[in-house]
């Protein structure tokens, strides 16, 4: 068998689980701290009127979840991870979020339960919680960094510093949650040695995952705005690789790689068109 040439998700989730183990996207109806005034209206530059998730869904929590279980694709594995995907899913009381987290584990197929937020939404209570989870199901926390350099942090209005980040790390590490990094290749002004710098930042914090998304731009973004007005140029393919090539072979070999490009819904999607070919990378 050809040798990995980094440490790949489906591989750590077989010998994890045992068993082919495939991910349930919910939307639970969560917002964000940058959407809904607290921090901001306006949300980070990139992010669309979904909330970077890939669909938007009218059912409730455990419908979600039954009529994954019951597609093609929920045919085709033997257990699952649920993910809150859409906005910030720790930004709630505890209650509200337990109640949410327990709507979607209905299935004894389901092992674990996966989080996107933000590191402001982190405090010891909320880790609390998800360490009550960890005693049944795996629990995975994602949260985004996008870049360690602040003033791009301020340029694409992500309203938090990357102490934020170390902050939340230290706070999960504390209750041996495991943690995935969201950073962004492309984004506005950086340049090679940006990218340089955060994959450093990365490897000195105690992650277990990492997934690397290519800067797209979709409809109704500030990001479409600055493109339309040439105030931004997406990365070409080739130069999307050659920023890729650099972090895969930099990061910290133990890091599970989740993802190593974007995934735009295409019907959104303004720039760059090569976004559309995630099945190719
Ligand atoms: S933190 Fe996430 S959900 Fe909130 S505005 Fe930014 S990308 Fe969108």
């Amino acid at each position: 068998m050809e040798k990995e040439r980094y440490r790949h998700l489906n591989t750590y989730l077989k010998e994890k689980f045992g068993k082919r183990t495939l991910k349930i996207c919910v939307d639970a109806g969560f917002t964000c701290p940058n959407r809904d005034g607290s921090k901001s209206y306006d949300g980070c530059i990139f992010c669309s009127k979904r909330g970077s998730g890939e669909h938007l869904k009218e059912l409730d929590i455990p419908s979600q979840v039954k009529d994954f279980l019951n597609s093609y694709r929920g045919m085709r594995a033997d257990s699952f991870i649920v993910y809150f995907q859409n906005f910030t899913n720790t930004y709630d009381t505890v209650e509200n979020l337990r109640k949410k987290y327990d709507m979607a584990l209905i299935d004894k197929r389901i092992v674990g339960i996966q989080i996107a937020t933000r590191p402001d939404c982190i405090n010891e209570e909320i880790a609390k919680l998800l360490k009550e989870y960890a005693k049944n199901y795996y629990v995975c926390v994602e949260l985004g960094l996008q870049t360690s350099n602040d003033n791009t942090g301020k340029l694409i209005n992500r309203c938090y510093n990357s102490s934020s980040f170390t902050n939340a790390v230290n706070i999960l590490n504390k209750y041996n949650i495991d943690i995935v990094a969201h950073i962004m290749i492309g984004l506005p002004k950086e340049s090679i040695s940006d990218l340089k710098n955060t994959v450093s930042f990365i490897n000195n914090h105690n992650i277990q995952g990492l997934k690397i998304h290519s800067t797209y731009i979709l409809e109704d973004t500030k990001l479409e705005e600055m493109y339309r007005n040439n105030l931004y140029t997406p990365l070409t393919l080739d130069e999307y690789l050659e920023s890729l090539t650099f972090v895969i072979t930099h990061i910290r070999p133990d890091i599970v790689l989740h993802r190593i490009s974007g995934d735009a819904p295409k019907d959104m999607l303004v720039a760059p068109l090569w976004n559309k070919r995630k099945k190719w990378f």
